[in-house]
């Protein structure tokens, strides 16, 4: 189990901004931008790999979420969402999420 597990089950305390049957959104602990939200499915997918055909409507669903929380938090000139995949994509909590960042110009490339 994972501490975004941990989250869902309200078993460790976090900023909770947006949740429903199938995702929950939380503010990060270390902002790496003004707004700085992760979405993560409730069923503990461990990353982008974990997913299959059958999770199409999920996976779908939570992109369909993004623009959801966006708007409701009030991000009206843009988001960067980054989905950090595996060690070598810098994935560090092994319950797949969605970066949401917002609040300031963001650089490409990332680092
Ligand atoms: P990643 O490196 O893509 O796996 O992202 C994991 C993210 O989870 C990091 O940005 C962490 O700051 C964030 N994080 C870790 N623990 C917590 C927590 N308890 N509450 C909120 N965010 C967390």
């Amino acid at each position: 189990m994972t501490i975004f597990t941990k989250i869902i089950n309200r078993e460790i305390p976090a900023d909770i901004v947006y949740e429903d049957d199938l995702c929950l959104a939380f503010r990060d602990v270390s902002p790496q931008a003004p707004t700085h939200v992760l979405l993560i499915p409730k069923r503990p997918v461990e990353s982008l790999d974990g997913f299959t055909d059958e999770d199409s409507s999920l996976a779908g669903h939570l992109l369909l979420t993004v623009p959801k929380v966006a708007a409701q938090l009030g991000l009206e000139n843009g988001y960067r969402t980054v989905i950090n995949t595996g060690t070598e994509g810098g994935q560090t909590v092994f319950h797949l999420h969605i970066h949401i960042l917002a609040g300031r110009s963001l650089t490409w490339p990332p680092g």
